[in-house]
């Protein structure tokens, strides 16, 4: 049976490219040889970070005073290596607390230094975004994250500040337009909207990095990766691989540009469903909520054995909430069609009719 896969993370991938790695696994480029046993510095693979490098470059209109790195330890790593190489010692940076991702960015930044939570929505658990957050303090750079994944809210705009602006993109990057230039620091885990679990795609600007009078440790100093492009020790292969692959499908579909529209139309179809469907609602403020990630649930607790047997029947994989949350998510990352919204819209229509 056809499957149709809201799953949060790791998510859908293009079926082209599925296809496309796993073909590279067996035979590379033809040549009689795995993509995973070739050497990392042998053309055939610069060949591959070098495509990826320029396709996130173009995508996402990167400025040429920006590196663009393909580490590893996810996200996660990133949360301490962020405030490692931009807070100075006597420094203090703010983060905007909008959930689970962003507050365990703020424990790795609590353990380098003075970290402030200049914004907070967990007074309401994290159903909102801030906003008009004020900021009476120097700071070294300001966090936040763009779309919480698992409650399901998401910025629409930058928060305003004079600080140097760092961001966990992890799964909302190229989903949309973005202005790299107001960020001193993008970061994001590949497996939501790049590629497969395993690399971590940074941007970063150069001139924000060394100036914080800290020792970096070799590995946790983006100037170590800068120095030697991504490849100061062996990197994730494979990954780097299909999210390349996975970019070029992008590029080939038309862009950042046209996934914006083709994400905002399905996030409406299903958003128009959950308002009009009267057994559904909504989790979040209207105002913030995410393209990428809907959180919904059912008014009546007792028709979610019903509604879940009717969405196995129709293959609809991966909408089960977060269980920090509970109800309903359905992640609507780059390459799920609209066609597999459609038919959760429908299962949502069905659920409705027989129970009137
Ligand atoms: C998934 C996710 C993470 C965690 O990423 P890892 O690569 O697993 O460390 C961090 N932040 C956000 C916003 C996420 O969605």
């Amino acid at each position: 049976m056809k499957k149709h896969n809201f799953s949060a993370g790791p998510c859908i991938l293009p079926q082209e490219v599925l296809n496309e790695s796993s073909q590279a696994i067996i035979n590379f480029n033809n040549d009689n040889l795995s993509l995973i046993e070739i050497s990392h510095r042998s053309t055939p693979f610069i060949k591959v970070i070098e495509e990826a490098k320029e396709l996130v470059r173009e995508l996402l209109k990167v400025p040429q005073e920006y590196s663009i790195l393909f580490l590893q330890g996810g996200a996660s790593l990133e949360f301490l290596m962020a405030p490692y190489n931009l807070l100075s010692i006597n420094g203090k940076c703010g983060y905007i607390n909008t959930g689970t991702w962003s507050k365990k960015a703020i424990k790795e930044a609590k353990m380098i230094g003075n970290t402030l939570v200049i914004a907070d929505s967990s007074d309401k658990n994290h159903t909102y975004i801030p906003k008009n957050i004020e900021i009476n303090e120097e700071l070294d750079f300001v966090h936040y994250t763009s779309n919480n994944t698992i409650y399901g809210t998401q910025f629409k705009e930058y928060p305003k500040t004079n600080s140097i602006l760092v961001c966990d993109m992890s799964s909302d990057i190229f989903s949309k337009r973005i202005d790299v230039s107001k960020f001193g620091l993008i970061y994001a885990g590949a497996q939501k909207n790049m590629g497969p679990a395993g690399t971590t795609l940074v941007i970063v600007k150069n001139s924000i990095l060394g100036n914080t009078g800290r020792e970096i440790p070799t590995m946790l100093d983006y100037n170590t990766h800068i120095k030697k492009e991504s490849m100061f020790n062996t990197p994730p292969v494979f990954p780097i691989y299909v999210s390349m692959l996975t970019l070029r499908w992008l590029k080939n579909k038309g862009g950042v540009d046209y996934i914006e529209k083709t994400n905002n139309h399905k996030a409406q179809t299903l958003y128009d469903e959950i308002d009009r469907n009267p057994l559904f609602y909504g989790i979040v403020n209207k105002d913030d909520r995410s393209n990428m990630n809907v959180t919904f649930t059912l008014n009546n607790k007792d028709l979610e054995s019903v509604f879940d047997s009717l969405c196995n029947k129709k293959g609809l994989n991966g909408i089960k909430g977060h269980r920090s949350v509970g109800g309903y998510r359905a992640s609507l990352y780059n390459a799920l069609p609209l066609e597999s919204v459609e038919v959760l819209v429908k299962t949502m229509q069905d659920l409705e009719k027989n129970n009137k």
